[in-house]
């Protein structure tokens, strides 16, 4: 999933700053920091803060960065290196885990046979 956060007008609350689904941000702590770049250059131009809109929900800064960081929890991510997940996803023949690349996938598998190799070696002693 995707995220865009941007000043916008709204009918109820009037001027605010509105995190929403599908736009250019992957990550959630990537629109905190634009939400937080957007709110300094408002308040030094307007000198007003505005109000956080997080899926037609407003929030305080400390609900906003909460929020950022249970989403990011709730996100799939590649086993290997926590990349956030997108639409492509590998996987490999030895686990059922998701990876963002066929690298990632590939470094898993070697990593997953070798450890098998090292318990098969155990048990012929
Ligand atoms: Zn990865």
């Amino acid at each position: 999933m995707l995220y865009s956060v941007k000043i916008e007008k709204d009918a109820k609350y009037g001027e605010i700053i509105s995190i929403s689904d599908s736009g250019e941000f992957i990550s959630p702590f990537d629109v905190l920091n634009k939400l937080i770049a957007l709110k300094n250059a408002f308040k030094s131009k307007n000198n007003k803060t505005l109000k956080y809109l997080v899926h037609g929900k407003i929030m305080t800064l400390n609900g906003v960065k909460k929020w950022a960081k249970d989403e990011y929890k709730s996100l799939p991510k590649c086993k290997n290196c926590a990349a956030i997940l997108l639409e492509d996803i590998y996987k490999n023949n030895l686990s059922t885990d998701l990876f963002c690349s066929q690298e990632c996938a590939d470094a898993n598998y070697k990593e997953l046979s070798n450890k098998f190799e090292e318990e098969e070696h155990e048990f012929n002693l």
